[in-house]
């Protein structure tokens, strides 16, 4: 199983970070062991002191008549260490420590098919941190659409029933403390409710 995340594909998000919008989509990849516990809890690293909640629509990738499909939706959390990240970017190099961490992704459960949405339809979600609303958007907001991403990434990457593609976060990124409270809402629905603890404590 792969998991394949898109960078920068809300535009205020770019902006917030001070990135050009890109011209093409922006692809990076975490490794599985990176996955984070279905009850949680996200473990802070302890190599990072700004890592930051990046809540994003996640789709498992089906396989129709020998095409891939977005077959099942729901939301992750794509977390980085973006100190890490600045001074990477900064250098030229690699994302990898910065974004594919042990404990850099969570994904909820996964929903039934698309099929159940409406064509058109614009899947909207949020995240709460400590009750309060920190990111909020919709599918319609994104750059680059669901099926866009796919053909894009297919070019470089097969994509197998089962891997998962982030789709990038919309503005509100912001850094996570010990003790924080992370909800994620999908359509409405409370998808994920995550403790946030430190490294160094136990249990
Ligand atoms: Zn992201």
């Amino acid at each position: 199983m792969k998991i394949i995340c898109i960078g920068r594909n809300y535009g205020e998000h770019a902006k917030e970070l001070g990135n050009a919008i890109p011209e093409e989509p922006v692809v990076f990849m975490k490794p599985p062991s990176a996955m984070i516990p279905l009850s949680g809890p996200i473990t802070l690293p302890s190599f990072s002191d700004d890592v930051h909640h990046e809540v994003e629509l996640v789709y498992e990738i089906g396989r129709k008549g020998g095409k891939a499909i977005p077959a099942k939706v729901t939301l992750g959390l794509d977390l980085t260490a973006r100190d890490v990240q600045q001074h990477l970017k900064a250098k030229g190099l690699p994302w990898e420590k910065a974004k594919a961490f042990d404990g850099s992704v969570y994904v909820a459960e996964l929903r039934p098919s698309m099929d159940s949405f409406p064509t058109g339809h614009h899947i909207e979600f949020l995240l709460k941190k400590n009750g309060q609303v920190v990111q909020s958007g919709h599918s319609g907001q994104m750059l680059f659409d669901v099926n866009t991403l796919i053909a894009h990434v297919e070019r470089y990457f097969a994509l197998e029933n089962g891997d998962l593609l982030f789709t990038g976060t919309p503005a509100g990124v912001g850094r996570l403390s010990p003790g924080d409270r992370l909800e994620g809402y999908l359509l409405g629905e409370l998808l994920f409710d995550l403790a946030v603890e430190a490294a160094s404590s136990v249990g």
